[in-house]
């Protein structure tokens, strides 16, 4: 049986964790929170007291943690889990970071006779419940292989991006259209209920005409239009919009070094930097509405 160790069990981690353990693998976990690896020990996974210990017997280790600062101290050093797994252990990154980062944590681990993959993901977090995320992954074809069955209990796409930090890269580019589009579907349906037209009609004749798109889909940002999804539980869980601003963050910087032009995603950019200026940072990334729609509380 394969033994994985994960790491970082908040929205989307552990959802993905509890997956595992019910895909029928041996998981070890670790989270700074207490109360996080106490719920995945009600489903049945090992309870490490730290990240080194988590991973010293672990042939595989998965790690979904906020941002590359995080990512780096917990992966390099001597202290770091490159350091602390036996040899031939295969890291797999989910963190959405940049692509630098992973390439430099991917190449210390093979100078360390490890493997290393990045496999961010899409799907927010009833993808991550339901077992049915994007992976994105960026690294040798060896490393995507051995990798493949693990990541198949937690999602039902994978793509195969190129070498490392690919899979951050199309991670980056796919986040910068949907902060677009969540700001974007909005604005159209704050305008059509100002203009009369009830969103949830408004909703429904979008999905079936050209404007149609995943916001719309699987997370409207109008409340009580959808049940599940944030903005019906006063925009709480999801995708928060200080995640999201670092996304954007990573976008205008791989813009700025590939000479892209983005004036799309760079208004975007302002608003939901906006919503975190006022005090919103923690809450998902759908209450953008909110900006359009003074009416609806955040
Ligand atoms: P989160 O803040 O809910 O969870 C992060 C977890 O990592 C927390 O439980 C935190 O305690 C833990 N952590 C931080 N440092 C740690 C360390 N050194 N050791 C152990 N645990 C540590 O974030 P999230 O929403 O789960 O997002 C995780 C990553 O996935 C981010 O990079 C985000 O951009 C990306 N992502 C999120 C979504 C979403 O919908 N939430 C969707 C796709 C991708």
């Amino acid at each position: 049986m394969t033994h994985i160790a994960f790491i970082g069990l908040g929205n989307m981690g552990g959802p993905m964790a509890v997956n595992l353990v019910q895909s029928g693998h041996r998981v070890t976990v670790f989270d700074l929170s207490v109360p996080a690896m106490d719920s995945l020990k009600r489903e049945g996974a090992s309870v490490a007291d730290s990240a080194l210990s988590a991973v010293k017997d672990a042939d595989i280790v998965v790690t979904m943690l906020p941002a590359a600062q995080h990512v780096e101290r917990l992966y390099l050093g001597n202290d770091g889990i490159i350091r602390g797994a036996k040899p031939g252990t295969l890291f797999i990154d989910s963190s959405t970071i940049d692509a630098d980062t992973a390439k430099r944590v991917g190449a210390d681990a093979y100078a360390c006779n490890m493997h290393f993959i990045d496999a961010p993901v899409s799907g927010g977090t009833a993808g991550a419940k339901a077992g049915t995320l994007t992976f994105i992954m960026g690294g040798s074809p060896h490393a995507v292989a051995q990798a493949t069955p693990v990541l198949q209990c937690m999602g039902r796409n994978l793509f195969h991006a190129g070498d490392l930090g690919a899979g951050q890269i199309a991670k980056i580019c796919n986040n910068m259209l949907l902060a677009v589009l969540m700001a974007g579907t909005s604005e159209a349906l704050t305008m059509a209920t100002k203009n009369g037209i009830d969103p949830k009609v408004m909703s429904d004749i979008m999905l079936q005409s050209s404007g149609c798109n995943w916001t719309l889909e699987k997370y409207n940002p109008c409340p009580d239009v959808m049940e599940n999804v944030p903005s019906s539980n006063q925009y709480e869980g999801g995708f928060m919009v200080k995640l999201m601003n670092k996304d954007l963050n990573l976008a205008m910087n791989t813009a700025a070094d590939s000479v892209s032009t983005t004036p799309m995603a760079t208004a975007a950019q302002s608003l939901y930097r906006m919503l975190e200026s006022q005090g919103h940072g923690e809450k998902d990334f759908s209450s953008v509405y909110t900006l359009f729609n003074k009416h609806t509380n955040t």
